[in-house]
């Protein structure tokens, strides 16, 4: 545990995860100031002002550069003019993840990747769930680490949901088991637009875990295997285990004639046939041999990781299945925010699917779901921002592609040209701002029209 009583700390950014930390560490004797350069919620205000916190907002004035260390929170970037400040002034940045660390008891799993960290730390939660064993979710999802750390006894398992930013200024942190789920480019633009500086801020999950700790990974992902023999030529590198859908793995999990098999400490056991993972979709599977793996470093049984993986249902937005009407079913994947999770999402069908597509462009290569798109799309409904970007690169990819105005009239097409035994997806690959608060709104919005169809 860090000593930080009487230490100065600066907290950038007022948001869940930068409050908490501010509580924790004031809680802990350090002597906090937080800024924001927005406005502070009223509520978040009245519990600073009960705490004794002191507190700037709609901007950073000189005493935010005065800290003899700087929080940050995870949606402030590392060229920001707060963060440039403390690195001129050679002065340690950390993030709320770190900082929270300095005085957590618990066995940590930690998740990271492009996609699928939220499906996977809630996929471990019905797991430890069925398992009885105590747990709690905290990170990027539900409550702040900080919080977590603060009210959990010792013989809790914390279940972390970690984004690149988090691990951009770790320091100390170290996780029991830590996870790579896939590394595709997302965010590059908080890295310079360098896809090798996204990837190794990812790798940071592993750097100081030692041999009894456990890193796993997918070993399908040619980047992720790659860093995997690099990291176990290091001395005390933690054990690996690796899942896969193609090959054979040394130790961890694969898939062979229809069936996950688990092999450790070089023996191979059955886990139980594909079919009867509940979740669809080749990255549910990978997602669930995730899972699976963490589970089994914690010793829980194969019973428990078998009932878990045929019984979780998943997350919201995420492939959710909202209705099915005159026999189309309306699927709801308003988190897939970026071309890879539209190719897994396109990847997890068979039937004729009527796409959604679009919203605040990222600069998205949409040609790179040219093979799901011949083979199942035949009527995509552009929207938002893309519209445009959609028609010119998709002209003749699909034999139709419609323009909406909105959402709803979106559905409300869709209804007209989906058939019985198809799909309506909404998999838009883009953020949600230009039309909505965020992806959940966007998602909600969604499930109230079909639900008024
Ligand atoms: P994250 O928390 O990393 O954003 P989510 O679990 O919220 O990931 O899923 C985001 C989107 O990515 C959803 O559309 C989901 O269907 C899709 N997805 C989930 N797991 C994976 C995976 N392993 N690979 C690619 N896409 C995935």
């Amino acid at each position: 545990m860090k000593d930080v009583s009487g230490k100065h700390i600066v907290v950038a950014g007022a948001a869940r995860s930068g409050i908490a930390a501010a509580h924790l560490l004031s809680e802990k004797g350090a002597d906090v100031f937080v800024t924001d350069t927005g406005p502070i919620a009223e509520h978040i205000k009245e519990r600073l002002e009960e705490s004794n916190i002191p507190f700037e907002e709609k901007g950073h004035s000189d005493k935010s550069e005065k800290g003899d260390c700087l929080v940050i929170s995870p949606g402030i970037p590392s060229d920001s003019e707060i963060a440039k400040a403390y690195i001129n002034n050679k002065k340690n940045i950390y993030s709320e993840l770190e900082a929270a660390s300095w005085f957590n008891k618990n066995p940590i799993i930690a998740v990271t990747g492009s996609n699928g960290k939220t499906t996977v730390v809630n996929w471990l939660n019905d797991i430890w769930d069925v398992a009885g064993k105590p747990h709690s979710l905290a990170g990027n999802i539900g409550t702040a680490f900080s919080d977590v750390v603060s009210k959990t006894d010792g013989d809790t398992d914390i279940l972390l949901e970690v984004s690149s930013f988090q691990l951009d200024h770790i320091d100390t942190f170290r996780p029991g088991v830590s996870m790579i789920l896939n590394i595709t480019p997302d965010h590059l633009n908080r890295y310079e637009n360098s896809f090798e500086k996204y990837a190794k801020s990812k790798f940071r999950i592993t750097e100081n875990q030692r041999s009894d700790d456990w890193f796993i990974f997918d070993a399908d992902d040619p980047v992720l295997s790659e860093f995997s023999k690099t990291l176990s030529k290091q001395k005390a590198s933690p054990r690996q285990l690796a899942f896969s859908l193609i090959n054979e793995v040394d130790e961890g999990i694969f898939l062979k004639d229809g069936a996950l098999i688990l092999t450790l400490n070089q023996k191979q056991q059955t886990l139980m046939e594909i079919n009867d993972v509940g979740l669809p979709g080749k990255h549910n599977l990978k997602n669930g041999m995730a899972a699976a793996l963490a589970a089994r470093a914690y010793e829980i049984s194969n019973d428990h990781i078998r009932e878990s993986l045929k019984r979780f249902e998943g997350v919201e937005h995420r492939l959710e299945l909202v209705r099915v009407i005159n026999g189309v079913s309306y699927i709801n994947d308003s988190k897939a925010t970026n071309i890879n999770s539209v190719w897994y999402a396109l990847d997890s069908f068979k039937m004729p699917i009527v796409l959604i597509l679009g919203g605040r462009d990222k600069g998205n290569n949409y040609c790179e779901l040219q093979s799901q798109l011949v083979e199942k799309v035949h009527t995509i409904i552009a929207i938002g921002e893309a519209t445009e970007a959609i028609n010119k690169q998709l002209d003749n990819v699909v034999p139709d592609i419609i323009n909406a105005d909105s959402l709803e009239d979106a559905v409300n097409i869709s209804k007209k040209r989906a058939k019985r035994g198809e799909i309506v997806l909404l998999s838009p690959a883009c953020s949600s701002f230009d039309m909505f608060d965020n992806y959940e709104h966007r998602g909600n919005t969604f499930k109230e029209i079909v639900d008024q169809l």
